[in-house]
């Protein structure tokens, strides 16, 4: 069946991001009608090779993010975001129950180099993270505890950018370059 519901299996621990053996709701590149690859890229704004090419098709609501209604050989339509579309054409497939992620932060953005692969545990956790910091609680400050180097630490490794990890807890880019040199914080896995 093609309409799995993404995460429907309730994931409690993170999977090898390369085992591509499952596919999110059959897709394969080859069951896609002709014509969609081209039809989807007509709505980017390919900026250039490292910036954030900007979706310039329909949104989701409230309008985070692009959407996309993926369409199939067999004529049957699947809406999903702008960014697991991109990511499908350039990869071939959609690993179950990931999330396509955002290392530059952009929920707008569908460059694929921009693009990583999250456990929804994860994606709901940087969300309640930005939820909290849109409520203002933001310190500018900013002392890391270990919890929150554990984090971050989690997130170099799935491919965030240092920069939106520095902005997300308000500390310096090279407070982050120390952390991913095992300068500081080492200890912690
Ligand atoms: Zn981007």
């Amino acid at each position: 069946m093609r309409k799995t519901v993404p995460g429907a299996t309730g994931m409690t621990s993170a999977p090898a991001l390369t085992s591509g053996g499952a596919l999110f709701l059959g897709g394969r590149m080859e069951s896609l009608a002709s014509g969609v690859e081209s039809r989807f890229w007509s709505y980017v704004d390919k900026a250039g090779k490292e910036a954030c090419w900007l979706w310039r098709g329909g949104l989701t609501s409230p309008g985070w993010h692009g959407k996309y209604n993926l369409v199939y050989a067999d004529g049957e339509r699947v809406s999903m975001t702008a960014s697991r579309v991109a990511w499908l054409l350039t990869n071939g497939s959609v690993p179950q129950d990931l999330c396509v992620c955002h290392r530059c932060d952009n929920p707008r953005c569908v460059n694929p180099r921009h693009l990583c692969l999250m456990t929804r545990e994860e994606n709901t956790r940087d969300r309640d993270l930005k939820g909290r910091q849109a409520r203002g609680s933001r310190v500018g400050s900013a002392e890391l505890t270990e919890s929150k180097v554990r984090y971050i630490k989690q997130r170099l490794r799935r491919g965030i950018y240092q920069w939106v990890l520095a902005r997300q807890f308000g500390v310096s880019k090279s407070c982050i370059q120390h952390i991913s040199s095992e300068k500081s914080w080492a200890w912690l896995t």
